[in-house]
């Protein structure tokens, strides 16, 4: 399995925001979010190859039993399954971070979904060479509503600016029984003061839809570097 890196840290988003857990983070990914954080995932895949074994034993390194499978997108990965039933099987708390793309039957406690909204299409970068396959590929309303149907989850939205907000009003219109609740929305940012400067609109925003807004604890705690 190509792993990008494997670290302990708080999570920094969503709803279990604080806990301490540990992340694997999954190399590889099916989209090209202009704006990536992680784009040595991405966009510059890079990773070793590691055993399922492997990772349970540098997991269990660690004291904390929330464990966070995180990408590039996890999902793509033939092992996630096996990964995620072992760790499930020793007691983890599983999250599973995903855009929600495609689906596959893993175990875990939680699947927190970050569908991308238009504004990550990468139009220009690369010479647009992804941007059609990311228009593509970015909203997949069939799994979108597995997930939603068949597990605890959490629906986390990156938002740029207020027009997105009725994006994501036409997305969830288009899913059934989506609990407002479960819906967080999180500010477009690789350093803490981006993410700053749209806090308060955003949080305004939030108010007015009923949306939970999510802060990016680890970019404000730690900028946006690796292993935290
Ligand atoms: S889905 Fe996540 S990892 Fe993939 S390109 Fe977008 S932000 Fe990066």
């Amino acid at each position: 399995m190509q792993i990008a890196e494997i670290f302990y840290s708080i999570q920094g988003e969503g709803r279990l925001i604080g806990i301490p857990s540990v992340f694997v983070r999954t190399s590889g990914c099916n989209l090209r979010c202009v704006w990536c954080d992680t784009p040595y995932t991405s966009w510059r895949a890079e990773g070793q190859n590691w055993e399922v074994k492997e990772i349970l034993q540098e997991v269990a390194k660690h004291p904390s039993r929330h464990v966070v499978v995180t990408g590039g997108e996890p999902l793509i990965a033939a092992e996630i399954e096996e990964l995620a039933a072992k760790l499930k099987s020793l007691g983890a708390h599983v999250t599973i971070e995903t855009a929600a793309t495609l689906f596959k039957p893993v175990a875990c406690d939680l699947v927190s979904m970050s569908p991308k909204l238009g504004h990550s299409t990468p139009w220009y970068r690369a010479k647009g060479k992804f941007a059609k396959t990311h228009e593509v590929r970015r909203l997949n309303f069939e799994v979108i509503q597995q997930f939603i149907d068949s597990y605890d989850y959490q629906l986390k939205f990156v938002v740029n600016q207020r027009d997105d907000f009725g994006e994501i009003e036409v997305i969830l219109a288009r899913l059934k029984k989506v609990q407002v609740s479960r819906v967080l929305i999180m500010g477009q940012g690789r350093t803490a003061r981006e993410l700053r400067d749209k806090t308060k609109w955003i949080i305004e925003l939030c108010k007015h839809f009923g949306f939970g807004y999510t802060p990016r604890l680890h970019i404000e705690l730690f900028g946006n570097r690796r292993g935290t």
